[in-house]
């Protein structure tokens, strides 16, 4: 019965063990996610790398902004 006992607290750290990384591991996951998959484009007119989510796509390419789109591109 006494080794029963440790067996139960064992198991009960190893667990308690289990779900307390799985709660550390959660909250890291999505801000990895955000962050890894971000493509990154270049300008075409300056060269500059930017994010693909602010990219302005023209005729000729992908743009940092809308001026340089306008100044490539008339
Ligand atoms: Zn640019």
């Amino acid at each position: 019965m006494k080794y029963f006992v440790l067996l139960v607290i064992i198991a009960g750290v190893i667990w308690w063990l289990r779900t307390k990384r799985n709660d550390t591991d959660k909250p890291q996951d999505p801000s990895s996610q955000t962050q890894n998959p971000q493509t990154m484009l270049r300008c075409t007119h300056c060269d500059v790398h930017f994010p693909q989510t602010d990219a302005v796509q023209g005729a000729m390419g992908v743009y940092c902004s809308a001026a340089h789109r306008s100044a490539r591109e008339g």
